[in-house]
């Protein structure tokens, strides 16, 4: 415990000896004396220090301690300031009289009897004492009470920010549904027209059709893989050299379809110079892809979009501006955050998840770069801003391209299609055979191994979830058998982290792809398959 700050008494008499002779008989641990020859002294002392006790005498020249204790009475600072009087002989009723109404709380007389006087002015000092621990304990008492308000006020609004954010979540989830479901109704009819279509042009229109809802459905399903790859600290950047400019033509390349859709007019402003970059060109081209299928989506039909890049300093920005409905102001810090949507139950002809800009900002961060969104109000469009940090140096390697190769026509080969789920395998081999290769399916391990054994396959893809044996031991067991050296084996699987990677390889696979695998990427691997090893 912290000592208890010392108490003041002031003494007041126009002779030195009597201030002496007062001063041995009080003194006392834990007090302090403060002491005055005149009112004047008297009050300077008591604007200076809270004074638990004046003990004044009454005959002094200039102003005597009445005058004294009047002057103490009307200051506001002074005036509950207990005062006992020190007087030469008996004061006639009179003189008391005007000593209480000056505030006094008692008379001494000369001489001082010291038993007398010691025991009062304990009582103040122990007065004084008590009203420190009453003061001290408030203080704590307040400070606590604030302490609380303010536990309790955090304790709310963590509530609050739980409750939103469950609300999200359950919005969210219906959303999901809502946008899970919606192209799932197209591709019903597209599988009915194509069983009933008698023209083959009704039939290629069904089928365009159907890859364009399917195209949407794996893309929103890619976004919430990656987004909870992102939060939980899953996903890996495969950074090389690249150059914004190639990042942003094929970013363009993809979010053409939705820029056709609206009938928007589109322009692309390129430095003259080459700005190289050291990033993930796929996950930068899905950012740039990502904002301008946004300003598509949010842009009335025949509307216009704007792409520039430009140098600053640094960095290379990229700003893409639309001609749509805007961002009222509020919500433009929020537009990044997860599951956030202006307006829901907007009308559009495609909704969306309200993950995708919380997905861009995330990966925009992986890279050390920012991304703010502006607009001048509802209805004026907006512009995403992204910034970037640029190599360090110049870099010009030889022959970087990240544009994809186009698929090369494939060599037939032979392939077996190993799934349990019979569908999926069936409908992948058949795929395969109508561009030529030599095709066969097994639904399980064991079935796969003997099929191995006869059909002596080019390559085998692979699911990993089989029943009973999995694809992992179905892969060591091919790698533990030297007829099998040459075979190409493939993981077709649902889960793509750094992790299923790892695994993949560890038991023997050649390649990890995951469902649904594109017919070019396929197509891409059987054309160029490789010697094993090599
Ligand atoms: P989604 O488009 O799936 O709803 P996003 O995360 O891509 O989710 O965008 C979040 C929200 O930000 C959108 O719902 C929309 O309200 C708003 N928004 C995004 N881009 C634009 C834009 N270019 N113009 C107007 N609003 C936009």
């Amino acid at each position: 415990m912290t000592k208890p700050a010392p108490v003041h008494f002031l003494l007041v008499d126009d002779l030195e000896e009597n201030l002496i002779a007062l001063d041995a008989l009080l003194r006392r641990d834990g007090l302090v004396l403060l002491k005055a020859r005149s009112g004047r002294e008297a009050l300077e002392l008591l604007l200076a220090h809270e004074v638990a006790l004046a003990l004044i005498d009454v005959q002094m020249p200039e102003m005597d301690g009445f005058e004294l204790a009047e002057l103490m009475r009307g200051t506001e600072r002074t005036r509950r300031v207990p005062i006992i009087f020190l007087t030469a002989g008996n004061p006639d009723q009179q003189r008391r009289f005007r000593g209480y109404e000056a505030g006094a709380v008692d008379f001494l007389n000369k001489p001082i009897e010291p038993h007398t006087l010691r025991s009062k002015a304990d009582v103040f000092f122990e007065l004084w004492r008590e009203r420190q621990e009453v003061a001290r304990q408030r203080d704590e008492l307040k400070a606590a009470t604030a302490e609380n308000v303010r536990l309790l006020a955090e304790a709310r609004r963590a509530a609050d920010a739980l409750r939103e954010a469950d609300r999200r979540k359950d919005e969210f989830l219906a959303t999901l549904a809502h946008e899970l479901r919606n192209p799932l109704a197209p591709l019903r009819n597209g599988l009915q027209i194509l069983g009933l279509a008698r023209s083959p042009e009704t039939a290629t229109r069904a089928r365009a059709m159907m890859e364009r809802q399917l195209g949407h459905m794996v893309r929103l399903v890619d976004d919430l893989l990656d987004i909870s790859r992102v939060t939980s600290g899953k996903m890996r950047l495969r950074r090389e050299l690249v150059e914004i400019r190639s990042v942003v033509e094929s970013a363009v390349e993809a979010s053409r379809p939705a820029i056709e859709t609206g009938r928007h007019a589109l322009a692309v402003k390129l430095p003259d110079e080459r700005l190289w970059l050291r990033a993930d060109p796929t996950r930068l081209a899905q950012v740039i892809g990502n904002l301008l299928t946004n300003a598509a989506k949010y842009t009335p039909d025949g509307g216009r979009v704007d792409v520039s890049v430009e140098r600053e300093g640094g960095h290379t920005v990229v700003r893409v501006t639309d001609t749509g409905v805007g961002i009222p102001a509020d919500m433009l810090p929020r537009v990044f955050d997860l599951f956030t949507q202006v307006d829901r139950h907007l009308e559009r002809a495609q909704g969306g998840l309200g993950i995708g800009l919380a997905l861009v900002k995330r990966l925009v961060e992986m890279h050390g770069g920012a991304i703010t969104a502006e607009s001048p109000g509802p209805d004026r469009g907006s512009t995403f801003v992204v910034r970037l940090p640029l190599a360090a140096g110049d870099p010009v390697p030889q022959g970087v391209s990240n544009v994809p190769a186009e698929a090369p026509v494939a060599r037939a080969r032979r392939v077996l299609v190993v799934d349990d789920n019979a569908d999926a395998a069936e409908s992948l081999s058949e795929l395969l055979a109508l561009s030529g290769h030599t095709t066969q399916t097994a639904l399980g391990g064991p079935e796969a191994l003997s099929v191995i054994a006869k059909l002596r396959p080019d390559l085998v893809l692979l699911d990993i979830g089989l029943p009973g044996m999995s694809g992992y031991e179905v892969a060591r067991a091919l790698r533990a058998d030297p007829s099998c050296s040459e075979l190409i084996l493939v993981a077709l699987t649902g889960w793509g982290s750094e992790e299923d990677r790892r695994r993949s390889a560890e038991a023997g696979f050649d390649y990890h792809l995951t469902k649904p695998v594109e017919r070019e990427q396929l197509e891409g691997l059987l054309a160029n398959l490789p010697r094993r090893g090599a």
